[in-house]
């Protein structure tokens, strides 16, 4: 490979942040308050006119600008690396809990036809869509998609994302699979971003299988999973619970199995129509039902008192201009909701999570304060690191964002064409 290794060990080194306008969700007593739930996402602590302090990858400790002196006291001053948030805001890393960003080709072309008409499904009919990717993946070298993954993974770092989950699912065959998410291993060396990894082998049925679905199921079963495992290439596996794609009795089994080989189950749920798979994700213990733009009041009521995040995508929404899920509803019942951007060539292909924000306060009514805590500490749950990830506390991972100057956090939604992200840390390292 020729591009920088990271994660190498560098000397220890302690990073002042000093003249933050405001320090966003602070958690003064940390105590793993793991996720925000219903009216806990409009709790929001902020500590005004702020500095923070970074020692090696973690934060260490954070206070009013009055109080710097007295905390810096226990450093030495050449220790000290000093950086001035001239009034720019301070908040978590984005942690965008959903994404398909390692594909083989952007699909340009298939978005010309869906303007003139054809609907996502007669194009997936017409051997478009996730196969039309598949089938190309055959003709482009792992060099060229690590390549053009690094450039997409760049971009999102420039908009603030620090973790981000990315889905096998353009393979489709064994090989191709486990093609993918090496890949996906391998951009782990050479990004800062934190990647998690996802088996989605059941994304689509290869056209073969058109008529033999089972079969399919079965090489997911009996093949892609025991090799996934073996090779610990995945943490979590997924499954495409959808009319027209794999039904919930394929997904219950696909789950039965991945659990056995200690694989996390999160489930694309609800996307087109009330496919039974919120049902299926509560059953399963879903960390995640993502999608869900189509939901009764029943499944909203049974998805809030259950354990499963409700992970809204709005971008796909937006880009496919179909209607937005109903955040609020969900909010008002007591889900925990996170904002992911779902970033894929074919129905969201963009992984700006400052404009996934954007989205949901525009187009789903949520605050900017519950957008933020959706597309940080509740993402950070959706992938099982808010622990760690998520908000800003001592001992936890110093991923943060420094805002150009603003005067309150809606600016994140309201300017929403404007990359606000002045500069942002990862594991404690300036990256951008
Ligand atoms: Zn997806």
């Amino acid at each position: 490979m020729h591009t920088a290794v990271w994660h190498n060990k560098n000397s220890m080194k302690i990073t002042v942040i000093e003249n933050i306008a405001s320090l966003i969700n602070v958690e003064r007593n940390f105590s793993r308050r793991l996720r925000q739930s219903g009216s806990e996402l409009d709790k929001c602590s902020q500590v005004d006119d702020a500095y923070l302090i970074v020692k090696d990858d973690k934060i260490v400790s954070f206070g009013k600008m009055r109080d710097i002196d007295n905390d810096l006291s226990r450093y030495k001053e050449s220790e000290l690396e000093r950086e001035d948030a001239g009034g720019g805001f301070v908040m978590s890393a984005f942690c965008d809990s959903h994404t398909h960003i390692v594909f083989p080709h952007t699909r340009e072309k298939e978005f010309g036809e869906r303007l003139a008409g054809m609907s996502y499904e007669q194009i997936a009919a017409n051997g478009g869509g996730i196969l039309n990717s598949a089938k190309s993946l055959n003709d482009i070298s792992d060099e060229q998609i690590i390549k053009a993954s690094l450039k997409r993974l760049n971009d999102v770092l420039r908009t603030g994302t620090g973790t981000i989950e990315i889905k096998s699912g353009y393979g489709l065959t064994s090989d191709n699979e486990i093609r993918l998410l090496r890949i996906i291993k391998e951009l782990k060396r050479h990004t800062p971003v934190t990647i998690k990894s996802t088996f989605l082998g059941a994304h689509a049925f290869p056209a073969e299988y058109k008529n033999n679905r089972d079969y399919y199921v079965n090489i997911i079963l009996h093949d892609m999973i025991p090799r996934v495992a073996e090779e610990k290439l995945a943490e979590y596996v997924d499954v495409f619970c959808e009319r027209g794609f794999f039904s919930v009795g394929q997904a219950e089994k696909i789950f039965d199995e991945a659990v056995k080989y200690g694989l996390i189950p999160r489930i694309h749920a609800n996307q087109l129509s009330h496919s039974g798979a919120i049902d299926i994700a509560i059953k399963k213990h879903c960390i995640s039902a993502d999608h869900l733009e189509e939901m009764t009041e029943k499944e909203i009521l049974s998805l809030a008192a259950s354990d499963t995040i409700a992970t809204l995508l709005p971008g796909c929404a937006f880009f496919m201009d179909t209607h937005f899920p109903n955040a609020k509803a969900l909010i008002n019942a007591g889900a925990t909701v996170a904002l992911a951007s779902d970033y894929n060539p074919g129905t969201s292909p963009s992984g700006n999570m400052l404009f996934m924000i954007a989205l949901a306060c525009i187009k789903m009514k949520m605050t900017p304060v519950q957008a933020l805590m959706a597309a940080t500490i509740n993402g950070a749950a959706a992938l099982g690191i808010s622990d760690r990830k998520g908000s800003i506390a001592e001992n936890k991972c110093a991923d943060i964002i420094i805002t150009n100057p603003m005067s309150e956090l809606g600016y994140l939604a309201y300017s929403y064409t404007e990359n606000v992200i002045n500069r942002v840390m990862l594991a404690g390292k300036w990256v951008v």
